[in-house]
């Protein structure tokens, strides 16, 4: 496989900034296959040569992956003149890796949001020809009934004349105050621009609240905070393929 610059490989992993590894390399730290290299710009292997640091052997992995429950008011993009973006909410631990979000949800849309720096992983999930399963849950106004539980199901036409993919609409709950509310869960098997805002307007009804819970076999971890984000387990990676 191939091989990258000592120094490059090791801040990669977060062992420090360049020149840190670089000092570190010049005071005898660092052994690449058990032999002291004093240069961090050498060329090594990632995959093959045993590289550690203070005697501390370091696993070099190149991809990570990460489930944020995004919260409102910050763009699914990694950087915006504006507003402040999900790449902006990362820890340096993470950031380093720079990963990118897997699709979009809206500024005000909440929720499982996946990021990682595996585009062939990030191409599959987003290929349209795949259709993964993505589940909302909404806050509709509005009252939604049987007949949209039907017409989601046969395909809604949207304003541009785009007739939606069958979709699972399950209706959680209503309350009647002065307007009548809906709770939904809905799941759609493609990912067209404001989806699910344009489902529902298409029925004369609006969303007021998005929160994604799930994409393909993943869910969000409700334990998350908002804004915050943990690294996919062995077993959640296993469910996306
Ligand atoms: N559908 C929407 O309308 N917005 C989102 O953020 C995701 C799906």
């Amino acid at each position: 496989s191939k091989k990258q610059r000592l120094d490059k490989v090791l801040s990669h992993i977060g062992a420090g900034s360049r020149s840190e590894i670089r000092k570190q390399a010049k005071q005898g730290l660092i052994t690449v296959n058990g032999t002291v290299v004093k240069d961090s710009g050498i060329h090594v292997d990632p995959n093959q040569d045993v590289i550690e640091i203070g005697g501390q052997r370091f696993t070099y992995r190149e991809h990570i992956y990460l489930m944020m429950n995004k919260p409102p008011g910050v763009l699914s993009a990694t950087e915006d003149r504006r507003d402040r973006t999900v790449i902006d909410l990362l820890d340096q631990e993470y950031a380093h890796f720079e990963p990118f979000p897997v699709g979009r949800l809206d500024k005000d849309t909440v929720g499982l949001l996946l990021l990682t720096n595996d585009g062939k992983l990030a191409h599959e999930l987003l290929s349209p020809r795949k259709h993964v399963p993505k589940t909302y849950e909404a806050t509709v106004e509005g009252e939604v009934d049987a007949a949209d539980v039907a017409a989601f199901a046969a395909g809604v036409e949207l304003e541009d004349g785009y007739v939606t993919l069958p979709a699972q609409l399950t209706i959680l709950s209503r309350e009647r105050g002065s307007k009548v509310i809906s709770q939904i869960s809905l799941t759609i098997t493609e990912g067209k621009f404001h989806q699910v805002k344009r489902m529902f307007q298409a029925v004369g009804k609006k969303v007021v609240f998005l929160k994604r819970v799930s994409m393909g076999g993943l869910k969000l971890d409700e334990s998350l905070p908002q804004g915050a984000c943990r690294e996919l387990t062995a077993e959640e990676l296993r469910l996306l393929d």
